[in-house]
């Protein structure tokens, strides 16, 4: 069967808060963008219930009605948005040759990824139940939901480190899960979690279930993996820090990026080692993973993408 070729100014990967940003701003550049939503259309938002730290809503707005207001912002504007997943990459000669569903290939001559990231879970049934209703697994994102209560946070490196002297600020008391006896953390953060008098740390224990009321959360189950000796924690939030995954592999080996796979970019810019590439959003940002940084930097990579359209035109023409 013969495949299906077309050749497009701007190809945005991926529909989460930096995605749509860069298809507003793309669209509005007049660099008629096309995006491919992925396998979810509206990114990681669209897992969680209430969303209160997005600039512009005064009374919190839940993630899936943000995201589609994102999404008909920029349709509205004129992206054309599509169902489909980038399956394959080619950025070895210009215009770039992207792979859609196996099947399509789609030239653009930029490229802009934003792919986001995934968090780990434990894979626990009972967590999947109670995710957005005590389940989380970003304490900056909500931790202020469980002000003045009692939270468990599951996780030994330095952002479970850090995430748990965040909830410590806000919280009456935290358990801190650590599996091993001994956390991965660096000396100076899990200081700091040793100096914090309402962290409780459990050592040599796991999660065996999470316990709630139908509605949310009530408790945890834990097991200490030594004495085998089980407890049930009273608490109302459970926090899960055992790392992301940027969504980036079908990059591999194309693009620079870090020993996790988080994807390299220039200091204050979004511009990759591959010329007319940018990456946005949480697939390039370890550090901060909310929806406004996202966002802010969805907007940096359509200037970006305009601008390097912009100089390559100026060449051409002179
Ligand atoms: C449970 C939870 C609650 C959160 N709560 C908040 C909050 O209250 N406030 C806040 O600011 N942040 C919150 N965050 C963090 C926030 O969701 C992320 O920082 C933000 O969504 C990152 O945006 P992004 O556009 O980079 O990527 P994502 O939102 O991760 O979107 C990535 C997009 O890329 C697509 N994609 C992936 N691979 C491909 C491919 N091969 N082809 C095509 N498309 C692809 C996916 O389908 C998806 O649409 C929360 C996160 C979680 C998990």
């Amino acid at each position: 069967m013969e495949q299906e070729t077309e050749h497009i100014k701007c190809l945005i990967i991926g529909s989460g808060p930096a995605g749509y940003t860069a298809a507003i701003y793309a669209s509005r550049a007049d660099l008629k963008p096309v995006m491919y939503t992925g396998m979810v259309p509206g990114g990681q938002l669209t897992q969680t219930t209430d969303v209160e730290n997005y600039p512009g809503y005064p009374m919190g707005i839940t993630g899936p009605e943000m995201m589609e207001n994102f999404r008909k912002q920029a349709e509205r504007l004129g992206t054309d948005i599509r169902y489909g997943y980038v399956s394959e990459v080619n950025f070895s000669s210009l215009p770039h040759k992207v792979i859609i569903d196996g099947i399509k290939t789609v030239l653009a001559d930029t490229v802009i990824i934003s792919t986001g990231a995934s968090a780990k879970w434990l894979g626990l049934a009972s967590e999947q139940k109670y995710s957005g209703f005590g389940v989380s697994a970003c304490a900056v994102c909500d931790g202020f939901f469980f002000k003045g209560q009692d939270v468990a946070i599951v996780g030994a490196g330095d952002t479970a480190a850090e995430e748990a002297t965040y909830l410590a600020k806000l919280c009456r008391k935290v358990y801190m899960i650590v599996r091993r006896d001994e956390f991965r953390a660096s000396k100076a953060m899990v200081q700091r979690v040793l100096n914090t008098p309402n962290i409780e740390l459990l050592y040599n224990t796991e999660t065996k279930e999470i316990v709630g009321d139908g509605q949310s959360v009530t408790g945890v189950t834990v097991i200490n993996n030594e004495s085998g000796d089980e407890q049930t924690l009273n608490i109302t939030g459970f926090f899960v820090a055992i790392g992301h995954k940027p969504n980036t592999d079908i990059f591999r080996g194309i693009i620079h990026m870090d020993d996790t796979g988080y994807i390299k970019t220039a200091p204050g810019s979004t511009t990759t080692n591959i010329e007319g590439v940018f990456c946005c959003g949480d697939a390039q940002d370890h550090i901060y993973r909310q929806a406004v940084t996202a966002a802010g930097s969805g907007c940096m990579a359509a200037i970006d993408a305009e601008r390097y359209l912009a100089a390559k035109e100026h060449i051409v023409t002179a």
